[in-house]
């Protein structure tokens, strides 16, 4: 039986603030019966450390380099992550694929970057609308895939997916519980060729628009795990609402 996970993104959204506010409500409501998680700029690792280190709320990052360490200007080690106790670290984000060019191998390096420095690397991956309509959803989706799958080998069952289809991120938009349901199947299905048994285990996480009033439905589908929750992960009775629904 795979456990729930609801993680936020809190993409570069915050303040010293907003934050402390966010945090307590977020460790003050937290529910038992999944795991909870927030992944938050990384300038604020410390501060959800110090606010959640006590609590089970798991934090964690939105990027890593692919790089151990060096002459990398601005890029932020997965051994840095782990010094301030994450668990998780979002890779390929379809914000990082379309504003930074990440590719597919960069997304597959980066997570075996993250697995090294036991990180949970929480691997996106989704169609733009285009690639939907032209009927491309399910080989984009095996694309991306398939480096992860052969650069981790043997650690494939250590990572999170994130199904989340581009159209459906910060618009409002959300695919219907079945059009989600069907590229969870086809995921856990591509995993399974690689390994049954990790394929068995993995978290699939959905994410676009996921919110309180539609997360119950969503949740419910046999192949759905959990949910990558961004605009909703602001606000800490949204995000508890949706974790309640799990
Ligand atoms: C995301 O950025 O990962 C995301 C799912 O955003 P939103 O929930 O706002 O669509």
């Amino acid at each position: 039986m795979r456990r729930t996970l609801i993680a936020g993104n809190w993409k570069m959204n915050g303040s010293l603030a907003a934050n402390a506010t966010l945090l307590d409500g977020i460790r003050a409501g937290a529910p038992s019966s999944c795991d909870l998680a927030v992944c938050v700029p990384a300038p604020y690792l410390s501060q959800a450390q110090a606010a959640l280190g006590a609590s089970a709320v798991r934090w964690g990052a939105q990027d890593v380099s692919e790089h151990d360490s060096g002459a990398y200007t601005g890029e932020v080690s997965a051994q840095m992550l782990k010094e301030f106790g994450c668990t998780y670290v979002i890779v390929g984000h379809s914000e990082r694929r379309s504003y930074h060019a990440e590719s597919d191998e960069l997304v597959a390096s980066k997570s075996v970057r993250a697995l090294a420095a036991g990180l949970v690397p929480i691997v996106c991956v989704g169609e733009t609308l285009q690639e939907r309509e032209e009927g491309r959803t399910d080989a984009v989706v095996i694309r991306q895939l398939a480096p992860v799958i052969s650069a981790v080998g043997a650690q494939l069952a250590d990572i999170v997916i994130a199904y989340e289809p581009v159209w459906a991120i910060g618009t409002g938009k959300t695919a219907t519980p079945d059009m989600a349901q069907q590229v969870h199947e086809l995921i856990r299905a591509t995993l399974a060729k690689a390994n049954a048994g990790a394929a068995e285990k993995i978290q699939i996480l959905y994410g676009g628009s996921m919110k309180p009033d539609n997360a119950r439905d969503l949740l419910a589908m046999p192949d759905i795990d959990g949910g990558l929750i961004g605009g909703a992960s602001l606000k800490a009775a949204d995000f508890l609402a949706i974790a309640a629904a799990a």
